[in-house]
């Protein structure tokens, strides 16, 4: 199976880190060992002093496709839940500045918890979705997915122009505004319209 993961899908979050809001999707990838399932813990790395959390909302496809039409790009997921982008943000800096790929600051092990997935059907608007994550009980990031820069079907149909979909495929949507450092003792709850969907701990 694939993760892939698109970045600065929210303008407030491009701005945040100083980023310019791009004209196509931005996409980079993860591997199976990046996921965490089932509230299992994140193991901070040694390799990072600056590890951020970005909430997510996760799309899990539900069939195979490639160079899909965007007007069908609703079709091919079903169930949705929110994820954690761990990004080792010290590590991307000194990759981005080398010109560098990204991958060892994004794709690590453990660096893509996903929580519970639930029917996108069951949701009351499945075209606006807000959720959240919170830290420590305290709501570190709110988002609406009407606010998305490129909506679900647009970046499934700009995915699969370069890789074929596969049906268990996930894809980590972008994150809001209001990412940041993450330590030690952290506790993370994800949710989709007031469901919790995801908890993770960092140790
Ligand atoms: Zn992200």
């Amino acid at each position: 199976m694939k993760i892939f993961c698109i970045g600065r899908n929210y303008v407030d979050h491009a701005k945040e880190l100083n980023n310019p809001v791009p004209k196509q999707p931005l996409v980079f990838s993860k591997y199976p060992t990046a996921l965490l399932y089932k509230n299992k813990p994140f193991f901070y790395p040694d390799f990072s002093e600056d590890v951020h959390y970005e909430g997510e909302i996760v799309l899990k496809m539900c069939k195979n496709g490639k160079n899909i039409q965007e007007r069908y790009g609703h079709t091919y997921f079903e169930e949705i839940t929110m994820g954690i982008d761990f990004t080792a943000r010290d590590v991307q800096k000194r990759c981005k500045e080398k010109g560098h790929p990204w991958e060892i600051a994004k794709a690590f092990n453990g660096s893509a918890p996903v929580g519970t997935f639930i029917e996108k059907s069951s949701l009351k608007d499945p075209n606006n979705i807000s959720f959240q994550l919170s830290r420590n009980g305290e709501v570190v990031q709110t988002g609406q997915s009407n606010d998305m820069i490129f909506s679900f079907a647009h970046i499934i149909a700009h995915v699969s122009k370069y890789f074929l979909i596969g049906k268990g495929d996930l894809i980590f949507t972008g994150t809001p505004a209001g990412v940041g450092p993450t330590k030690i003792g952290d506790n993370f709850i994800g949710s989709i319209e007031g469901q919790d969907l995801l908890k993770c701990a960092v140790k």
